[in-house]
């Protein structure tokens, strides 16, 4: 018997008709949403479940990292919006340029916030720009942008299929509890994460995949004796520490991290290996695995780890830790070197850290009308690894959001925007695109 079935054709219900259609409420999402919006284009913002901020949020990645080059702060833009509006209603810590040193006693004060940089060697890892938040403040927070912006947001609404013309996509259609809708648009942005709406169209892509996590919080925990007995006894430590590792079976250095709620950590951790992120099989292993490994190691340094004796489970994040599956092949694929090198290209619209992002990673190859922002932009497996955090995704998204606007708004193709206007509009709303390179860039001349 064939393992498949033939579907009946159907109708689907137009709800909605925009300027540029973004897929997608995570962070690459909700700035292409935003800057788009800003860019006089009507938007219609679709996401699958029920709040804003995907893995920043439903994934409770609660730090926002890769945002400086040395002491210049590279990521800037709706990304620090966000980060100045949450920190307005203390949803969100960030140290004091003045105290972003590499001295153990700010290092001291502020790693087990996770605010220092994780690459860097030598004894001590410097204080830098990161800022630890809330999840539900980051959910109040873009909800609040976009009312303010006047983005139409479709919640609870799935992304399933492209409406093509040839090889120029015209609309999406999502499932929902109402039954198929279809939202058209001028321009289309995939901010899926996983390339759901450019491999429907028929993009190229290659397919990643990295550890998954179910990323969790507990409550009730002495964050500060804890910390204490981090430095004042590290050889106890580093034996209950590493016991502890080995229950979870795969973290990071600091498995926990402080939230700006007292008494409650994020833990980025287990790690799970060889796990496919788009397979419901492996997806749903994944849920179930990591629940034990959690659950063993609450028993665990309940027991014996100071400052853990009162600590309970607040919440598994609600979405599993997807860090990398599906990989546009673009106009242009970005490789480690790419990344590593610091390289900066003549197309270069946003900046991560001390990397680059050109234009043309953003476009898929042969398909028009449609444009990619966030984690599975044009890149090998092992460039994305490294320029895949929360702060470069934002600022991707708010360039794609600005090109699909004037796209959009002057009825030219995505390939015919100037880039040079895409630059000086992000400027012009407080973000950096990156096309005035820092001192320790490699200039790339090569158009391909
Ligand atoms: C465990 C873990 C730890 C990490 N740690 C850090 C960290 O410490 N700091 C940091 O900066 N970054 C970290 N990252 C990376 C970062 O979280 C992601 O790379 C970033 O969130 C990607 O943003 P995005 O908008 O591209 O994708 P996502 O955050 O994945 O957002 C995609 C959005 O699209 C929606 N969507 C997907 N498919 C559909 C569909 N078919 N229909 C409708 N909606 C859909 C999703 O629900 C989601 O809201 C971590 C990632 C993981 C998984």
């Amino acid at each position: 018997m064939s393992d498949r079935i033939t579907e009946a054709p159907g109708e689907a219900k137009v709800v909605a008709r925009s300027d540029v259609v973004v897929v997608g409420g995570g962070p690459a999402g909700f700035a292409a949403a935003v800057a788009a919006r800003r860019e006089g284009a009507s938007v219609t913002l679709i996401e699958r479940y029920p709040y804003l901020g995907g893995l920043a949020a439903g994934g409770m990645v609660l730090v926002l990292d890769d945002m400086h080059n040395g002491d210049e702060i590279t990521t800037t833009g709706l990304c620090m919006e966000m980060i100045d509006r949450m920190a307005k209603v203390e949803a969100c810590v960030y140290a004091p340029a003045a105290e972003r040193l590499a001295t153990v006693e700010m290092h001291r004060k502020w790693a087990s916030w996770g605010l220092f940089d994780f690459r860097a060697g030598g004894k001590v890892q410097p204080i830098v720009m990161a800022a630890a938040f809330d999840p539900d403040g980051w959910k109040r927070i873009s909800n609040e942008m976009i009312e303010e912006a006047g983005v139409d947001v479709r919640l609870h609404s799935w992304f399933s299929r492209a409406v093509m013309d040839g090889n120029r996509i015209k609309g999406v259609i999502c499932e929902t509890k109402e039954g198929r809708q279809a939202i058209m648009g001028e321009v289309i942005v995939d901010a899926t994460g996983d390339l759901d709406v450019a491999c429907a169209a028929g993009s190229p892509f290659t397919h990643g995949s990295y550890m998954l996590t179910t990323v969790f919080r507990l409550g009730g925990v002495d964050a500060d004796t804890a910390e204490r007995f981090r430095w004042e006894e590290p050889e106890k430590f580093a034996v209950l520490d590493r016991q502890a590792k080995k229950i979870i079976g795969g973290s990071w250095d600091r498995w926990w991290l402080r939230t700006p709620l007292p008494g409650v950590v994020w833990c980025n951790c287990p790690h799970m290996v060889g796990l496919d992120g788009i397979s419901v099989a492996d997806t749903t292993k994944a849920d179930f695995e990591g629940r034990k490994r959690i659950y063993a190691m609450v028993e665990f340094i309940r027991a014996n780890m100071p400052g853990f004796a009162a600590c309970y489970v607040i919440d598994v994040a609600p979405q599993l830790g997807i860090r990398q599956t599906r990989l546009l092949i673009g106009d242009y694929v970005v490789t480690k070197d790419d990344v590593m090198d610091r390289v900066w290209f003549p197309d270069t619209v946003a900046r991560g850290r001390d990397y680059y992002t050109p234009y043309r990673s953003m476009l898929p190859k042969g398909l028009e009308g449609i444009i990619v922002a966030g984690r599975h932009y044009s890149a090998t497996e092992s460039a994305q690894k490294n320029s895949r955090e929360i702060p470069p995704c934002m600022a991707m998204g708010q360039s794609a959001g600005v090109a699909a606007a004037i796209a959009a708004n002057r009825g030219i193709g995505l390939r015919a925007v100037p880039v040079a206007e895409i630059c000086a509009k992000v400027r012009a709303q407080g973000g950096d695109p990156g096309d005035r390179p820092s001192a320790n860039a490699k200039i790339m001349d090569r158009a391909a």
